[in-house]
């Protein structure tokens, strides 16, 4: 079954929808919005656990031109940001062109037709001349490889798929990650279960979370006063900002966040051994640096145990360490975080001349600026490769992706072009310039392992300066960096 549309948007999270309504905004109606659930959301749809909230301040981490003066705190929880974006896609109206449970097998260019060819797990093909991916990296649950762990007989499942029919109370439960979803979780299930034996391998940097709820008045004054919620966003971009440059120009800027970190540790554990255990050995910024109030007081719970030996096997009713103990539990709940480069490399996307996306990456992973790819005309990804950020707002990154794409088919629209791509000496270049940066950043050189670098431990994730870099080099499409085909 064939489907038209003139642009296919995949995902409907910060990304899809983002690229949705300004589609719309610069009169470009004719699009569709795939959507694999059943839902819009994207992230903030799949994560529900308990104590989900972003770890961004709010008025930073929503649209610019969708302020939400409204929102109950700093850091809003789950439930609000997710009403945040239905309320959106309503107010837009984009909601029309989203076909949830839509799933996206395979992207295939066709040369003579000068269209690409979007095949559905259904069967559905879409024939459109431009394909916008907004599928984010955190979206597929990585599992460990722990042995013998599909003989483990109780509960068992991820932070991302939260089993909301288990009842933990009373329950024993190993909570494996400490993560940045494990941190806002463990607080809220520690007080619930009976035991709780958290597998940590890696402690990370956390910091005091600034967070406070909005009394009515704020709120009123963020609605009615001209300017308030955008100079008071304004204020938390720039602090954010700040934080760069600690983690991109030199690590020993970031000793002041390093202290305050230790602080936090001193403050709240008063147990030296446990402070041990959790105090990290890398450099603060290297792995995401966390922001909690009540994680470390939950750890020093009388119900809760930080095991550092390492898991050495799972067995029917219990996890066994390195050591040789054995931890019997009812569940494991995997904080272990996303599959982030395989789901990128998974993909099938075949563009000109049968040029396969795993061939232009067959050296790693790369984009130009983060959004459209030498080979693949019409094509363009939204927080693709190197636009992700340690210490700011992506939904920021996001929308100066959005104004590039836009800026590319304006640019088809005024030469009459059916196609656009970026030249590989401008992929080349940019990517050149950015890496060499990226080497002498925290992410590679404070000493930790993460999901930011790739086999080779070449950072295929982060954007290595500010934000306004990014905006200022890539806002609009360099119409020298592109190739118009007619
Ligand atoms: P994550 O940061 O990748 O953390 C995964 C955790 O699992 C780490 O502690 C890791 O340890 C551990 N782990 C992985 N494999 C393991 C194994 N085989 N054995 C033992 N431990 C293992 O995942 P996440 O917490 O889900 O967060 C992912 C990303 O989502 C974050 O970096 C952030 O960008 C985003 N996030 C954002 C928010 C928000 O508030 N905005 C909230 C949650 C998540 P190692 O450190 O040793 O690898």
């Amino acid at each position: 079954m064939s489907e038209r549309a003139a642009i296919v948007i995949i995902g409907s999270g910060f990304a899809g929808l983002g690229m949705a309504i300004q589609l719309k905004r610069h009169g470009f109606h004719d699009f569709v919005v795939l959507e694999k659930s059943e839902a819009l959301g994207g992230t903030w749809h799949d994560n529900t656990y308990p104590g989900c909230a972003c770890d961004v301040p709010s008025h930073m981490y929503s649209f610019s031109f969708e302020l939400n003066p409204g929102w109950s705190r700093m850091f809003a929880p789950q439930p609000e940001i997710r009403s945040y974006m239905e309320r959106t896609a309503d107010k837009y109206r984009v909601r029309e062109h989203i076909r949830f449970n839509s799933t996206v097998d395979a992207l295939e260019y066709d040369d003579k037709a000068k269209h690409w060819n979007v095949t559905l797990a259904d069967g559905t093909v879409f024939t459109p001349k431009a394909v916008i991916s907004g599928i984010g990296a955190l979206h597929v649950p990585s599992y460990p490889d722990l042995p013998g762990m599909e003989t483990f007989k109780g509960k068992a499942f991820h932070s991302a798929d939260w089993d909301h029919s288990y009842d933990l109370r009373g329950k024993r439960v190993a909570v494996i990650g400490t993560g940045a979803s494990a941190i806002q979780f463990v607080p809220q299930i520690a007080k619930q279960v009976d035991e709780l034996v958290l597998f940590q391998r890696t402690p990370p940097w956390i910091q005091p979370k600034p967070d406070r709820t909005f009394p009515r008045p704020v709120r009123r004054a963020f609605e009615k006063v001209p300017g308030a919620a955008r100079a008071f966003r304004s204020g938390i971009y720039w602090t954010l900002e700040a934080r760069a440059i600690g983690f991109t120009i030199d690590p020993r800027l970031s000793g002041p966040m390093e202290r305050l970190a230790r602080w936090h540790i001193q403050r709240q554990i008063s147990d030296p051994e446990l402070r041990a255990k959790v105090t990290p050995d890398y450099t603060i910024g290297c792995k995401r640096v966390l922001l909690s109030n009540d994680y470390y007081p939950a750890l020093a719970r009388p119900n809760v145990e930080v095991e550092t030996a390492g898991v050495a096997e799972v067995r029917e009713h219990s996890i066994v360490t390195g050591d040789g103990r054995e931890h019997e539990v009812d569940a494991i709940i995997y904080g272990t975080g996303f599959k982030v480069t395989d789901v990128l490399n998974d993909q099938t996307i075949v563009g000109r001349n049968g040029l396969k996306i795993q061939e232009l990456w067959a050296n790693g992973i790369e984009a130009y600026r983060g959004t459209s790819y030498p080979g693949f005309p019409n094509f363009f990804t939204l927080l693709g490769p190197n636009t992700g950020l340690g210490h700011n707002s992506v939904v920021f990154m996001i929308e100066v992706q959005i104004q590039h794409v836009l800026s590319c088919l304006k640019l088809l629209q005024d030469t009459g072009g059916d196609a656009i791509e970026p030249k590989p000496a401008a992929l080349r270049s940019f990517n050149d310039r950015m890496h060499k940066r990226l080497r002498k950043a925290v992410w590679s050189e404070g000493g930790c392992q993460s999901w930011y670098l790739d086999e080779n431990g070449v950072n295929r994730t982060l954007w290595p300066g500010h934000t306004f870099e990014f905006w200022a080099g890539s806002r609009k499409a360099k119409p020298e960096d592109y190739l118009i085909t007619r």
